[in-house]
């Protein structure tokens, strides 16, 4: 199995894949630009290249996460922003050897809500018009704050399958966030499963947000824990992680960091919990 954490590109995407292989992982997820702003960067060739080369010889698997402000729900005035902006990441995360790049599935606080699907869409559709590559577009489900979309696996997947090019497009489920906004309730994991294979969302998942939650089941309130320090708790997690649809993808933490800075152990947690299913 490919199991890592969120990792800083300090060292650029090249020291993002090392520091993966020296805590451990097998699996990472960076931010190809700036998180917390719209601008678009150029790319490192020469640095995303040496990154793809050392992914394949480690055997790694990455993602790459849009900035935070990045909503494909945004409103027409702001679509060629949003568009510029998954295009940039897209050509990033496709550089540097990546699955794919993983975005929020939007927010939107007009007054129909109809729109905001929409917007996703028309926004999703222009960026892979624009796009040629092998990395993805991978769709977060949400917790459920604020004005979020895409709570449910029938969002999701509607949204996709109206897309002129769906085989652009994936999905990175985050279990802290399936919790929230009361999707997984911890024990129903079977039930989840058999549901999302039926409405077609499994076949599809191609990432994996792996993070405990502080709050309750159907809080929608979006606090990660660290792995069986939460309300989900390790013998749910076992069982999750003995699903078939989980064991060739990017299984990445998204928790704040241990006591030596990083994710070593946690890491070391999670394997533990493989094989465990039923057992606790
Ligand atoms: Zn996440």
């Amino acid at each position: 199995m490919f199991i890592g954490s969120h990792v800083s590109t300090r060292g650029g995407y090249i020291g993002a894949a090392k520091t993966a292989v020296a805590i451990g992982a097998n699996a990472f997820q960076y931010f190809p630009m700036n998180p917390r702003s719209l601008a678009t960067k150029t790319i490192n060739l020469k640095d995303a290249q040496a990154c793809a080369a050392y992914c394949r010889e480690h055997g790694l698997l990455s993602i790459g996460h849009a900035p935070y402000p990045l909503n494909p729900a945004a409103d027409e005035q702001e679509r060629s922003l949003m568009v510029q902006l998954l295009i940039n990441g897209l050509e990033i995360t496709d550089a540097c050897g990546s699955v794919g790049l993983v975005v929020h599935f939007g927010k939107y606080v007009g007054k129909d809500p109809l729109q905001g699907y929409k917007n996703i869409i028309q926004c999703l559709n222009s960026a892979t018009r624009e796009y040629r590559g092998k990395s993805v577009i991978l769709l977060e489900n949400q917790a459920g704050e604020g004005s979020q979309l895409g709570l449910a696996l029938e969002e999701m997947v509607q949204v996709r399958k109206l897309c002129e090019q769906p085989e652009l497009i994936g999905f990175c489920l985050d279990t802290c966030h399936a919790f929230a906004s009361g999707l997984w309730q911890g024990s129903n994991w079977k039930e989840l499963e058999r549901r999302g294979e039926q409405l077609d969302y499994f076949p599809h998942l191609k990432a994996i947000h792996l993070n405990d939650s502080v709050y309750a089941a159907g809080s929608r309130r979006d606090r990660h824990a660290a792995i069986g320090q939460g309300h989900i708790g390790d013998a749910n997690f076992s069982t999750f992680l003995a699903s078939k649809y989980v064991r060739q993808i990017p299984i990445v933490l998204e928790t704040g960091t241990g006591r030596d800075g990083t994710h070593r152990e946690e890491i070391l947690h999670v394997k533990s919990l493989i094989g465990k299913e039923g057992s606790s």
